[in-house]
């Protein structure tokens, strides 16, 4: 049973929270995140962007910093890889999701990013959290991958509490025994969260499986699971992908993806 005592500014009321970026309502329109693991060059971000708004992305992703489990994989272009996000946008009119890993880091991120990513590993990383509290930029706070919903709801507490309304919870997977799929992807958490706050909810199905075959098959059950949207991982060309290949959809595996959940949600709109 989860103790709601302590969730003041995050448990469920009346009112469900929308966070606006840019044109989209997240909570309101159904939001497709999309983009690959990192920023690795310009040629292959720009190419990535310009696929993924062709499909009907509505945000990109991109990791400049990226917290690695080795020390000795890439570990992201920082600065150059924000750059490079910020060129992008003004190409597309994209809105840019990206990663902050440091608090020193969080002010000048936010020069770059329109929406600021807390990643699995920093869900927990208070200093990290509330610093994005006081930033003010929209955060989308990944579920840590040994987290109860409680203890990540506690998390959008820490923001919320800051003064920062606009967090977008995001489902990725949590450790479980089973060792076919890279994490398992909560699906129930999606109700659960709905039960429980009224912040809006995403899916990411790439991390969530690691798996190219079972993505598309659970962006599918997270529409159905009634969240709020889908951040997925697309490369334009997945055997190069410097950070998480094997998970990487090329631009026509997600611009199938896109058509399905559309018309799924459509349809699940038609039944109410
Ligand atoms: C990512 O989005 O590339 C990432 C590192 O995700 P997570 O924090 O969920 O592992
Ligand atoms: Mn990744």
């Amino acid at each position: 049973m989860i103790d709601m005592k302590d969730l003041k500014l995050a448990a469920k009321g009346t009112k469900r929270t929308v966070v606006r970026v840019g044109k989209v309502s997240v909570g309101q329109d159904f939001v497709i995140i999309a983009g690959p693991c990192s920023v690795e060059s310009e040629e292959q971000l720009l190419e990535t962007a310009r696929a993924v708004k062709e499909a009907g992305a509505d945000m990109l992703r991109g990791g400049a910093f990226k917290p690695r489990t080795s020390p000795y994989a890439f570990q992201g272009l920082g600065l150059k890889g924000l750059k490079i996000l910020e060129k992008a946008r003004e190409e597309t009119g994209l809105p840019i999701v990206t990663e902050v890993i440091d608090t020193r880091d969080v002010t000048w991120v936010c020069e770059y990013a329109d929406v600021l990513q807390i990643g699995a590993r920093n869900m927990q990383n208070f200093s990290l959290i509330k610093e994005v509290g006081k930033a003010g930029k929209p955060v989308l706070l990944k579920r840590g991958m040994y987290s109860t919903i409680e203890e990540w709801l506690n998390c959008a507490e820490y923001i919320l509490n800051e003064g920062n309304p606009n967090v977008i919870l995001c489902e990725r997977g949590i450790r479980t025994h089973e060792k076919y799929t890279r994490n398992t992807l909560d699906l129930s958490a999606v109700p659960a969260v709905k039960e429980l706050t009224h912040l809006p909810i995403i899916t990411d199905p790439s991390h969530g499986t690691g798996k190219l075959s079972l993505i598309e098959p659970m962006c599918l059950a997270s529409v159905a699971s009634g969240c709020d949207g889908l951040i997925v991982e697309v490369h334009r060309n997945p055997a190069e992908a410097l950070s998480d290949k094997e998970q990487a959809l090329t631009p026509p595996q997600f611009a199938q993806i896109v058509k399905r959940c559309r018309a799924l949600r459509k349809f699940m709109g038609e039944l109410k």
